[in-house]
């Protein structure tokens, strides 16, 4: 695999990056299905593109026009559908808010033996070589292929017999890509209970196979390791996704806009056209995140604010709680706030508060929804493949 060694690319934080790297790796997306399983240095066989894709510095569409502008779309199909499992998982979990808030019980019901054997895991003292130095690569660079991300909660849960939320939390922690959906959902489907009966099982053969150079002490621990057959406590009972507008309706109220971290990239999406009296950004401190993830961030915010204040032209208000948004709204006299609504996950969590303030305060809330978002999650009723079938329509025409 020596030919797909290339150099790490610079951490993509900013739009700008993000689009560099999107044309750098465009080029090669017809060589992803053969390359992007292999676990190589650098990781140049894979975008690396996903804390730009999650926090919305650039958009899944912009990601897939581009490969499609690089490659027919026979020969970038395998790299469109990846893209696209980020609206499955995030569809599938808007119309199933009950498992998140399952995963969250499932942390805290842990006892203080599995936090302490966790944390033997997590702190690279397994015993078992290539695991322990993915707990280390995830520490220090906030990144894990996708590939080892499979390895490591298998291990993790079917190996060690840890509970698969804890580990989904410790990615949360730590990766800068964190996102409630996929993680949570990957997870559990690691764990068999997301395709009931269905878990997925680290290998050593595997891993010798599509690792380019494995440590070996402590191999024999992935041998011979039995499937955990764990039950699924979480309600998959669906809802109904609520109606939302994809462009903001004019109005004559003094009208806030509101930025926050699941979209970075606003001044390009059907609100361009706004013209809001005050701009703002939502910048909670998640305490359950670490260094590397944080430092990302605050460079995605900052780019993020510089680009949205040149485009509305205001100087873009800082804000850390439901609280102070409103202390601001008052301030500004606003009557009307629009904002993308957050996912279900940690943000949404946060901000609940918000409209019941709003309400008290006489502020109307408008929340937008990007236009792909509502073609595309209310697809995600079953599995991913009839999703696909039906979200790949377009490009095969
Ligand atoms: C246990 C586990 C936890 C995970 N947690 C997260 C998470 O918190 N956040 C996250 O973004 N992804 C998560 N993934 C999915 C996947 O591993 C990453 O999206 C991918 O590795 C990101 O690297 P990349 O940008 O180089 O991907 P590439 O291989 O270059 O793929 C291109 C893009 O497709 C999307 N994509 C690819 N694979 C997946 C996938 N399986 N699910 C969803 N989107 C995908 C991403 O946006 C990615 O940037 C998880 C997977 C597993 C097995």
């Amino acid at each position: 695999m020596q030919d797909i060694l290339f150099p790490q690319p610079s951490p993509t934080a900013t739009r700008a990056e993000a689009l560099a790297q999107l044309d750098i790796f465009a080029a090669r997306t017809h060589r992803y299905a053969r390359e992007r399983n292999f676990v190589v240095a650098g990781h140049g066989n894979v975008s690396q593109l996903s804390p730009a894709i999650q926090h919305r510095l650039i958009s899944q569409n912009e990601v897939i026009d581009r490969a499609l502008q690089a490659h027919p779309f026979p020969a970038v199909e395998k790299f469109v559908q990846e893209v696209l499992w980020r609206s499955y998982w995030k569809g599938w979990l808007e119309m199933r808010p009950g498992v998140w808030t399952d995963y969250l019980q499932q942390i805290s019901a842990c006892s203080e033996d599995e936090l302490a054997k966790a944390a033997t895991v997590t702190t690279g003292r397994s015993g078992c070589a290539v695991m322990d130095d993915f707990s280390r690569e995830l520490l220090d660079t906030g990144y894990l292929h996708n590939h080892a991300r499979m390895w490591w909660a298998s291990f993790w849960i079917h190996q060690q017999g840890l509970p698969w939320a804890l580990g989904a939390q410790h990615f949360m922690k730590h990766l800068i890509d964190a996102d409630a959906a996929s993680n949570t959902l990957s997870w559990r489907w690691v764990a068999g209970i997301q395709t009931m009966g269905k878990s997925y099982l680290v290998r050593r053969d595997n891993i010798e196979r599509y690792h380019h150079d494995p440590a070996v002490e402590g191999f024999a621990m992935l041998e011979n390791i039995a499937p955990r057959l764990l039950t699924d406590t979480a309600s998959r009972a669906s809802i109904a996704l609520p109606t939302l507008t994809e462009e903001c309706p004019s109005s004559l109220q003094r009208t806030a806009l509101l930025l926050h971290e699941e979209d970075l990239s606003v001044e390009t999406t059907a609100l361009a056209s706004l013209t809001p009296q005050a701009l703002g950004m939502f910048h909670f401190s998640d305490q359950n995140q670490s260094q590397a993830r944080a430092e990302w961030r605050d460079r995605a915010f900052a780019d993020a604010r510089k680009r949205a204040e040149k485009h509305y032209l205001h100087s873009c208000a800082m804000m850390h709680s439901p609280q102070e948004i409103i202390e601001w709204l008052k301030r500004e006299n606003i009557t009307r706030l629009v904002m993308m609504q957050p996912f279900v996950g940690p943000l949404r969590d946060t901000l609940s508060p918000l409209s019941t303030l709003l309400k008290s305060n006489g502020i109307e809330l408008v929340t937008v929804r990007r236009r792909e978002d509502t073609e595309l999650f209310p697809m995600a009723k079953s599995g991913f493949f009839p999703f696909w079938e039906k979200a790949s329509r377009r490009f095969q025409a």
